[in-house]
């Protein structure tokens, strides 16, 4: 898409802080400020923050994405805390 579906105006791609140093490009109306997400870059946003579990040496484990990672200034052998309760672990940099 590369004008607006509203007002046919051309959409300026951009950059959003979709999450704390997660970033998306964007596509956005000048006219209208509506904010479009190509199925690319959906797909890669969904991607980030879904991850499969697997085994390694008898432990479930999930790989945190870099992109993620790099935001929180997560790095092998960070200390991290697990905060367990309502159907969610939250894993935070000690
Ligand atoms: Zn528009």
């Amino acid at each position: 898409m590369t004008k607006c579906p509203f007002c046919d105006s051309e959409l300026v791609e951009e950059r959003r802080e979709f999450e704390k140093g997660v970033w998306a490009t964007v596509k956005v109306c000048p006219n209208c400020k509506d904010e479009w997400v190509d199925e690319a870059e959906h797909d890669r946003l969904v991607g980030l923050f879904k991850r499969k579990t697997f085994n390694l040496g008898g432990s479930i484990t999930v790989r945190i994405p870099k992109e993620i990672a790099d935001a929180l200034s997560i790095d092998t052998g960070t200390l991290v805390d697990f905060t367990v309760g309502g159907g969610k672990i939250i894993i935070s940099k000690v």
